[in-house]
């Protein structure tokens, strides 16, 4: 293994491995850190290893010791550098948890640096340009505004008042400085931000914030922090590190064993686009009326048992073509239910039935199951029993086709996690013939 990588969240994990593989690593994503036979299956034959931690909005101490096991078993399985990754946006609130993750990783990596690299200082860098996040001066742009001007300010967990994150950074960080590579600096190449780092170590900063506008930036930064012991980046960052290894985007990296067994769709998504993919999905020759079965949520909570139901209805239709079960809703029918059960009860009642729908369906046969919806995924691929997935071939921007071996389902499950906006409007047909 080259690169051990631990992300702070599911969906970002995936988008992180989707990176690597596009860039020519071979990748396997696990769900938390992996124990007996699921840890050495996810080492075998690979190049980066992504441990999928939910740390992000934890008590900062348990955010450290999640992050400090990953740590550990990632080095024991040969990772020469450790990638924290984080989110695009930063997410994180002023007690944490990026800062004492980073500083609790860094002390680890510092008493047994990983061969051949230099412990105490590590670049931070959410940028991803190609989704909109650039950072100047240290400042993070979403799109054409500053992170504190993005929506980003409002959001339930870790509203983002400040898009200095020089300054953000800093706040977060019991020990230690962080400091800032300006973007002149990034575009006078590798050495001049060595240089910088040099120059910030000896005036005893152990961070720095770099600034990233385009690709070009990445890939600088990636050579300049390549005998760093640790980064601390959105996926961005992943984009700039295959190549200085030798590797170059192939489908060899992206390669997963020829899938089986029928095609499902399970929808728990509410999103605007989820919304218009099951319409499509309805509407197309592939899809239809009478291969979309619908879960009332109301119905959940009066007490039917919609699981079984959905499953008998299920099971005679499986095949090649895919069926769909879903509770994907509108805005307004959405707020309907949760006006009545509440958005907790109604989205806890609504993830349980289809993570039984999707276990279900594997046992009667799915070995190519596509999830739409975040929390939806997180419930189903936990019902499943999934603790690892081989990343293949990207279907859309940022969802790629995973393979991965549930004891439902030892000969081998091909699973698609979309997150809600992701996916163009015919992705529930269309990604199954990338299948082939
Ligand atoms: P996204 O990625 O679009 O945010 P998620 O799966 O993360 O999708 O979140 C959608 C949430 O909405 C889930 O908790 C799901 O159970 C819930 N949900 C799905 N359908 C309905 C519905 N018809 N009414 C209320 N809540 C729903």
């Amino acid at each position: 293994m080259i690169l051990g990588c631990i992300a702070d969240d599911f969906t970002g994990a995936t988008d992180l491995a989707n990176n690597l593989v596009r860039a020519g690593m071979r990748t396997v994503q696990t769900i938390g850190v992996p124990e007996g036979d699921a840890a050495a299956a996810a080492l075998a034959g690979v190049d980066a290893v992504v441990v999928a931690l939910k740390s992000r909005t934890a008590p900062a101490d348990e955010a450290v010791a999640q992050s400090l096991a990953a740590c550990r078993w990632l080095r024991a399985g040969g990772a020469r550098q450790i990638y924290f990754k984080v989110c695009s946006t930063f997410d994180s609130t002023p007690r944490g948890n990026i800062g004492p993750v980073a500083e609790a990783l860094m002390g680890a990596l510092s008493q047994d640096p990983p061969a051949g690299t230099a412990p105490g200082f590590a670049i931070v860098t959410p940028a991803f340009p190609e989704n909109g996040r650039t950072v100047y001066k240290g400042h993070l742009f979403v799109g054409d505004v500053l992170l504190s001007d993005s929506p980003m300010r409002h959001h339930p967990l870790t509203p983002m008042t400040d898009a200095n994150l020089v300054r953000v950074t800093q706040a977060q960080l019991a020990h230690s400085r962080c400091g800032l590579i300006e973007h002149r600096t990034v575009a006078r190449g590798a050495q001049a931000v060595r240089e910088r780092i040099a120059a910030l170590r000896a005036e005893g900063a152990a961070y720095a914030v770099a600034d990233a506008v385009g690709d070009a930036d990445l890939h600088v930064l990636a050579q300049a922090s390549q005998d760093l012991a640790l980064v601390v980046a959105g996926s961005g960052l992943a984009i700039g590190i295959p190549a200085l290894h030798g590797l170059a985007p192939s489908a060899q990296a992206a390669l997963l064993p020829a899938a089986t067994g029928e095609r499902a769709v399970v929808s728990g998504s509410c999103s605007a686009a989820t919304n218009a993919q099951v319409a499509a999905f309805i509407a197309h020759p592939e899809g239809g009326p009478d291969r979309a079965f619908a879960i009332d949520p109301l119905r959940l909570a009066a007490g039917e048992d919609l699981t079984a139901q959905a499953l008998a209805w299920a099971r005679p239709r499986l095949d090649a073509r895919p069926v769909l079960v879903y509770a994907t809703a509108a805005p307004e029918a959405v707020k309907a239910v949760q006006a009545q059960l509440g958005a907790e009860r109604a989205g806890a009642l609504v993830e349980q039935a289809l993570a039984r729908v999707a276990a279900g369906l594997v046992e009667a046969g799915v070995g190519q199951l596509l999830v739409a919806g975040g929390e939806t995924s997180g419930a189903c691929v936990q019902a499943l029993g999934v603790r690892t997935l081989r990343i293949g071939p990207q279907i859309d921007p940022g969802v790629p086709w995973c393979h991965a071996t549930p004891p439902a389902r030892p000969t081998g499950l091909h699973l698609a996690l979309k997150s809600g906006n992701f996916g163009g409007v015919d992705f529930f047909t269309r990604a199954f013939g990338t299948l082939g």
